[in-house]
């Protein structure tokens, strides 16, 4: 056993954020232009802070530096993931992140990155772009050259609940009215492919054209596979992904539900609804670390909850 850890997130004010999160999490965000909040987070550009407890005013970082033994004594420099809400008001650009192995050679040894995604809000008639529609790599630099983005992009309309796993090599893009759970490699490695052509203080954002067609998987197969929802007396559960760097099962607590975590660590992300886990009252817009080797989390309540380990 061991206690539950509270976070408060680091947030970035971008330009094209918003104020969902205020509105929907109840969230003290420093502007209207709020796009990401960094939920659970040991990066050095925005690390999360322990908001109550044993832990109080430390941050992730900081635990992972001195307190190991929360994560199972697990080895590495770096806490292995990165949690985000992200709050799009505008089109992010279209981005593609590399794989470990080209990350190493070609960003001084960092980490590639595969992310998923958790739709938690979006605007009626909202969608998304993942993947393209190039069938061969000749046909992707033909179709980037003459700038043919309505042709070659792959877009889907997305809901609330949709989940997308986003492995490196995957051309992708948040756009408008989305409100979403992004949970990723923690790495900061990413290549703008095209940004609609817009300015931002007068000139282009800078592109990684060459770093992007070295990296886009050609033709792009969609790896996602149906998703079973499990009913049972008092919750149901769904394994949204299970890769090699993270797993995120989605529980719906009804009245309630019991979790085992025998992992190094569980992250857990209150999306929806409100309730107590063991002893400790939750509501949506809060976010977790069920530290090792701390047995039975008990759920009680009408909520989701996103629990992430790797
Ligand atoms: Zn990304």
């Amino acid at each position: 056993m061991g206690e539950l850890i509270f976070f408060k997130p680091f947030f970035k004010q971008v330009i094209w954020g918003g104020s969902k999160m205020r509105d929907v999490y109840g969230y003290s965000i420093p502007g209207d232009d709020t796009g990401e909040a960094w939920v659970i987070s040991a990066n050095p550009h925005g690390t999360s802070t322990v908001c109550k407890g044993t832990y109080d005013g430390q941050s992730l970082e900081d635990l992972w530096n001195g307190h190991r033994e929360l994560f199972g004594n697990l080895e590495g420099k770096e806490f292995p993931l990165l949690v985000k809400i992200i709050d799009a008001n505008d089109h992010l650009s279209i981005q593609v992140h590399p794989d470990d192995t080209y990350a190493f050679h070609h960003e001084n040894g960092s980490q590639g990155k595969t992310e998923c995604w958790y739709i938690l809000d979006c605007d009626e008639g909202a969608d998304i772009i993942i993947g393209h529609h190039a069938k061969s790599r000749e046909e992707l630099e033909q179709m980037v050259a003459a700038g043919q983005w309505d042709t070659l992009l792959r877009k889907l309309p997305i809901h609330k609940g949709d989940f997308f796993y986003i492995p490196s090599g995957t051309v992708h893009a948040i756009r408008k009215g989305t409100l979403l759970l992004e949970v990723q490699q923690n790495s900061d490695t990413t290549y703008r492919l095209y940004d609609y052509g817009r300015l931002q203080d007068g000139r282009p954002r800078q592109l990684h054209l060459k770093e992007s067609m070295d990296v886009i998987l050609c033709p792009h197969t969609d790896r996602d596979t149906k998703r079973a929802v499990e009913h049972h007396e008092g919750y149901e559960v769904c394994t949204l992904a299970d890769g090699p760097y993270f797993t995120v099962i989605k529980w719906d607590v009804k009245t309630h539900v019991s979790i085992s975590q025998n992992y190094p660590f569980m992250l857990i992300d209150v999306t929806a609804g409100s309730g107590t886990l063991d002893n400790c009252q939750v509501k949506a817009g809060d976010h977790i670390l069920v530290p090792a080797g701390y047995g039975t989390l008990r759920c009680q309540g009408a909520m989701e909850l996103i629990a992430t380990h790797i």
